[in-house]
């Protein structure tokens, strides 16, 4: 259904908001229209073809264009596109839940289904403020976050974020949670190892929920990495440190796997490389493969329990969105859930995994502009810096995560930048040629806006 890309242009410029972009630098520039996609190839309104090395903002898992995922969904559509979760039940919506429920670290087992990364966060709030009120202890109704973290852009979310670019701003509109140090050995003022930063963060913690554990409902972390702050790799044992000291101290733990969660570290879900069981998990971006908007916050039985009694006890969860388990969505996760068996996707990615950690150490890294690289798994993060000896960064204004990302456009790779941290994320289902082309695209674009 193509049309004229130039009328396409046209009215994009005259019509459409993008998210987190400068309308007035847009509106500048011809709009990269993407018309289709093929495997981990994105097509353009004039047939140019890009690798997406960013898997569609970190959703794409198998590629796009999955036969088995698209039946599903056809599938799914011709039965019934919608019908409410609110006093009624669907199909996929169950099956999904029990799958999510086997898959899921331990005895996490209540599916709570919303739409995005940002619902499921606000949701695993919601949920962890209005537990303490049925325990008998209201008290408790505050939040703890990372430095840097990034849990979305509902108002709740928000208030646990820790960028201050994006999160500033709405200052006056939050409920301000309680902001622990983040475990992130580049830059650290005595350039200490990872185990010394990990047991600084994790001290800086526990003086936070000493302080302050009759008030702390819960403690929200995105497990082994924090992606949006610029793909910070937290040392081995950070996470399993958290855990404890919530266990200690009686808050409950949030994971928000939103961008970690179905394969990006390597396993299922990051917390299982540190035997970690949360409270609540948040799971969105790859639950569909890439294909759907869905998402799903998932509870432990004790947190469930604490919301049962009659209609007057007021224990009732009030919250639930329009599509909330829409059962296309749910079908789509399901079809992706198959996939994950049927391609065997999690034992194909140790090896994919080490080609990219060597490509990254023989073409990144000795960039000279390049600081530091950093990687879990699917997840890299490449920080440029003005001086690689100081690590003095580049000026904001100076725009260079952008313009690298800009001139590996024209080498035919889609990639987007964090500030100055040039983001690696491609689809899980990427090939070891197609990652070899990633990574020289991505290198030779950033030596020519480095040089
Ligand atoms: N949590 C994390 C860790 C994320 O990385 C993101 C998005 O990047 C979100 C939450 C918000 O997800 P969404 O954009 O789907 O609302």
């Amino acid at each position: 259904m193509t049309s004229d890309p130039s009328r396409l242009a046209d009215l994009d410029r005259a019509h459409v908001w993008h998210p987190f972009t400068q309308m007035r630098a847009w509106s500048q520039e011809p709009p990269l229209i993407i018309d289709r996609a093929e495997g981990n190839y994105l097509i353009d309104a004039h047939g140019n073809r890009y690798l997406d090395g960013v898997a569609s903002l970190w959703v794409n898992v198998h590629g796009h264009g999955r036969r088995e995922i698209i039946d599903a969904i056809a599938a799914q559509a011709s039965r019934v596109c919608h019908s409410t979760l609110l006093g009624l039940a669907n199909v996929p919506s169950i099956e999904l839940a029990a799958r999510l429920a086997a898959l899921a670290p331990g005895d996490l087992d209540k599916v709570f289904y919303s739409d995005a990364g940002s619902t499921a966060v606000e949701i695993a709030l919601k949920i962890a403020f209005q537990y303490w009120q049925h325990r008998g202890r209201p008290q408790k109704h505050r939040f703890v976050h990372l430095d840097g973290s990034y849990h979305g852009d509902t108002l709740g979310a928000v208030g646990v974020g820790g960028i201050s670019l994006f999160h500033e701003v709405y200052g006056p509109l939050l409920v301000p949670g309680l902001r622990a140090p983040s475990p992130h050995p580049y830059r650290h003022p005595r350039a200490e190892t990872p185990a010394a930063v990990r047991d600084e963060a994790l001290a800086g913690l526990a003086r936070i929920l000493d302080t302050h554990a009759s008030e702390v409902a819960a403690v929200i972390v995105e497990p082994l990495v924090q992606g949006a702050a610029g793909m910070l790799v937290h040392p081995p044992g950070y996470l399993r440190g958290v855990a404890d000291l919530c266990r200690e101290h009686e808050a409950l733990l949030i994971a928000d796997e939103v961008a970690t969660g179905f394969g990006r570290t390597g396993t299922m879900f990051a917390c299982e490389q540190e035997a970690v069981v949360p409270d609540l998990l948040c799971v969105a971006k790859g639950i569909t493969g890439g294909t759907l908007p869905l998402a799903a916050t998932i509870a432990r039985p004790a947190i469930f329990e604490a919301f049962l009694g009659e209609a007057s006890d007021r224990r009732t969860f009030y919250h639930g969105h329009t599509y909330t388990g829409n059962p296309v969505a749910c079908a789509a996760a399901l079809a992706s859930l198959d996939l994950f068996d049927k391609d065997q996707v999690l034992v194909g990615l140790g090896p994919k995994v080490t080609h990219l950690r060597d490509l990254l150490e023989t073409h990144a890294r000795p960039l000279s502009h390049v600081g530091d690289v950093r990687q879990r798994g699917m997840m890299v993060g490449i920080e440029l810096v003005a001086d690689g000896g100081t690590a003095e960064a580049y000026p904001a204004t100076d725009l260079v995560g952008a313009r690298v990302c800009r001139a590996a456009r024209d080498r035919g790779i889609i990639i987007r930048p964090l500030g100055d941290v040039i983001v690696l994320m491609p689809p899980l289902a990427i090939t070891d040629g197609e990652l070899d082309d990633l990574v020289a695209g991505t290198c030779a674009a950033i030596a020519q806006v480095t040089a």
